[in-house]
């Protein structure tokens, strides 16, 4: 990561102008749930958010790994763009949702490596395999490093996983290995909402916390707007962003300053 001085409380003097925040959920807006599919609507984030879709001059679009489905029950919210599995699945805040993937083309493609991850997964700790629909995720967080790197990786190389058809992709993190269709892309998702829901005059700011939301920060700052890193020292950016903050507490202050 870029050494990045904190986020000054003045917010580069956006106080009345346009500014259309894209936020990253886990890490970010919420401390990391104990397991990936957990799912506990948080009020004090739910408030925030509401806060912040109800001002005339701020526009909220939440970015997430997660399914659409769950995005929707933690954030009970009208008027805001939801965008799970990195952008796959759209809900614009009019209600209409969009699929930007055809799940017939990469099902299969899941269904037939689905029970390979969860053979080499079998009665070894600390992991936990993920089935998104659109995507497979197999978490390693609680599993003992040498256990993580072996399975990660023979997960990674099994044989089927090639030839690939054109539309997957693997993201791989630490302890974390994830096969999606190739638009799963945090950047490709801000970049699609903000060419198809021009918002005239407004600045982009992408908040997030990791490796995940790299491509994010580098479509926003492209567009004249702010990358705004939450500091997640298992998980290391390693692109420029524009401040750091250290904490999901101190990344809802800071949007609490916006709204
Ligand atoms: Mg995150």
């Amino acid at each position: 990561m870029m050494a990045a001085a904190g986020c000054a409380s003045d917010h580069w003097g956006l106080a009345a102008q346009k500014v259309w925040l894209f936020l990253d959920y886990d890490g970010t807006l919420a401390e990391f749930s104990p397991t990936p599919e957990t799912v506990t609507p948080d009020p004090a984030v739910i408030a925030l958010i509401r806060r912040l879709a109800d001002h005339p001059l701020r526009r909220v679009a939440v970015v997430s790994g997660r399914r659409l489905g769950d995005l929707q029950k933690l954030l009970p919210v009208a008027s805001i763009y939801l965008a799970g599995v990195y952008g796959i699945e759209l809900l614009t805040p009019s209600g209409e949702m969009i699929q930007r993937a055809d799940l017939h083309e990469i099902r299969p493609f899941l269904a037939r490596i689905k029970p390979r991850w969860q053979a080499l997964i079998e009665g070894q700790e600390g992991f936990y395999l993920e089935d998104k629909g659109w995507a497979l995720a197999l978490h390693a967080r609680f599993a003992e490093e040498d256990a993580a790197a072996r399975v990660l990786s023979a997960a990674r190389d099994l044989p089927d996983n090639a030839p690939l058809p054109d539309r997957v992709r693997f993201l791989e993190g630490r302890k974390f290995l994830e096969v999606a269709p190739s638009l799963a892309d945090k950047g490709e998702a801000v970049a699609h909402l903000l060419k198809t829901y021009r918002w005239r005059g407004a600045k982009p700011i992408y908040i997030g916390d990791d490796d995940k939301d790299a491509p994010a920060f580098g479509v926003v700052r492209s567009k004249g707007g702010r990358a705004v890193q939450v500091s997640n020292p298992a998980r290391q950016v390693t692109v420029e962003v524009d401040c750091v903050l250290e904490s999901p507490a101190a990344a809802r202050e800071w949007l609490d300053g916006l709204a």
